[in-house]
């Protein structure tokens, strides 16, 4: 009976303790500084520049017989614009190439869950600005993972934003970027995330990305969406479109098509 009453009066004693400890910390702490841009990038290691193989006079592989073509130099009737009003995709298609344009960013109108994706882009020889600012554009794995399109072959910016990254997630593991006039090549292998019930990833997405014939992703983990403040989030979805950033930077693509798994 004694040895109760002194363990009562132990818990009391304790509960008393931490809530005086928690007035405490509340008056000696400051609130946490919100979130900034800097946060979630980091600079080191660097990449180590990879050289890719040349493609021989500019050669272009035509899609494969099953592929889904998203672009083929014509038109833009598979995209509409993701701006909240929707409608028409605005980007700019002339001689083949489709140019981005500051209308806002565009998606597909089909969705899709796994996939492997081909697109080829390239940033202007004429480029100027600098880090974040040359030539960004970006592919977003159903409309919320970004691999980072971005002028990596002088430009400096954080690894984990370079061309190759999953944007503010993953650095690519090598730098296979050509230079700016020349194609640049993704072909991008795509599972989607299996969600349970309480909208959490029971099994995340996960991404594998060949730059230029150079694996710059193996079989990623994706842990969220890819933020530019604050870290990635876990937001259920279903199918979703391929999506094309407009960052206000005119960089061209071509040659886009799609393969469902
Ligand atoms: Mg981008």
């Amino acid at each position: 009976m004694k040895r109760s009453i002194l363990i009562t009066k132990a818990l009391i004693v304790a509960v008393i303790c931490s809530f005086s400890m928690n007035l405490a910390a509340q008056e000696k702490y400051p609130e946490p500084e919100p979130m900034r841009p800097g946060m979630s990038e980091f600079w080191t290691p660097r990449p180590k520049v990879v050289t890719p193989g040349t493609a021989t006079n500019n050669a272009v592989i035509t899609p494969p017989s099953d592929a889904i073509v998203l672009f083929d130099g014509k038109d833009l009737s598979a995209w509409k614009s993701n701006n909240k009003e929707g409608g028409e995709a605005k980007w700019i298609v002339k001689d083949g190439i489709l140019i981005a344009t500051q209308t806002g960013s565009i998606e597909t109108k089909q969705h899709f869950e796994d996939y492997q994706l081909h697109i080829e882009w390239r940033i202007s020889e004429t480029v100027t600005g600098d880090g974040q600012g040359r030539g960004n554009s970006g592919v977003f794995m159903q409309g919320k993972y970004e691999v980072q399109v971005l002028e990596s072959y002088q430009g400096k910016t954080y690894a984990n934003g370079q061309a190759g990254s999953i944007y503010k997630q993953s650095p690519p593991l090598v730098n296979a970027m050509r230079k700016p006039g020349e194609w640049n090549v993704y072909d991008i292998i795509y599972s989607a995330p299996i969600f349970r019930k309480d909208g959490t990833y029971r099994v995340p997405p996960r991404i594998t990305v060949i730059h230029n014939g150079v694996v710059v992703q193996n079989n990623t983990t994706i842990i969220g969406t890819t933020e530019y403040i604050g870290f990635p989030r876990v937001v259920e979805h279903g199918a979703g479109p391929i999506l094309l950033q407009d960052h206000g930077d005119a960089v061209s693509f071509r040659n886009i098509w799609i393969r469902e798994l």
